[in-house]
């Protein structure tokens, strides 16, 4: 989680306090500290808090992360996913404050599971409200845009979570940049219909064997 929090850092994802992240282990959910600078995190810093029950009680140094609703919720309600990232990226959150969903603009869309990354309605920061517009913008999807904030990424590993928001922070760079030129042109659902029956066999391909 640690090398996580780095890496967002190392590639401009993240700066100073801002963003966290969350694992699934076991029955309880790990999540960074709250206001605690990247730098300075030691593994016995990351709280625990048990997922059967959100009553907010946590093992740990330091409080959670003030985002530990959405992250709980999802880890709840989303059973196929493992880790949750939240992060201020710059392209991300220049669209989530002009509160613009991303379209069909290019094919990699399809990557997030569907046509569109929604945007999130606004929420102060940390609270239940703002994990339950999450959890209804991240509905068939494994990211989305947060109003006036930034953006959640989801994966079914730490190593996919940050992968989903590399990619969500390059389409919305690109989206961003069509903008300026007169806009995107759009692909059509049947398009990203397509695109999404390639990805089911996009990759690394295992011969049946014999
Ligand atoms: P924490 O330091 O509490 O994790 O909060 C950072 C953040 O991004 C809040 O939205
Ligand atoms: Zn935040």
């Amino acid at each position: 989680m640690i090398d996580g929090c780095l890496e967002m850092n190392r590639q401009g994802l993240n700066q100073g306090t801002s963003g966290n992240i969350s694992v699934r282990y076991k029955d309880r959910m790990l999540i960074t500290p709250s206001a605690t600078p990247y730098e300075s995190m030691k593994p016995e810093m990351m709280a625990s808090m048990p997922l059967a029950k959100k009553d907010g009680a946590w093992d740990g140094p330091l409080k959670p992360s003030t985002e530990w609703h959405f992250h709980m919720d999802i880890l709840r309600k989303r059973s196929e996913i493992g880790a949750v990232v939240h992060l201020h990226s710059p392209y991300a959150t220049v669209l989530a404050i002009a509160r613009k969903p991303i379209p069909a603009c290019h094919y990699m869309v399809a990557v997030f599971g569907g046509s569109d990354v929604r945007c999130a309605g606004y929420e102060r920061y940390g609270t239940e409200a703002l994990s339950r517009e999450a959890l209804t913008a991240l509905e068939g999807r494994t990211a989305c845009l947060l109003a006036n904030h930034g953006m959640i990424a989801l994966g079914e590993s730490l190593e996919k979570a940050l992968w989903t928001a590399v990619e969500l922070e390059t389409l919305a760079r690109q989206y961003f940049n069509s903008l300026l030129i007169g806009g995107p042109v759009l692909l059509s659902e049947s398009e990203i219909d397509e695109t999404l029956r390639g990805f089911s066999d996009y990759g690394l391909q295992r011969s049946a064997g014999k």
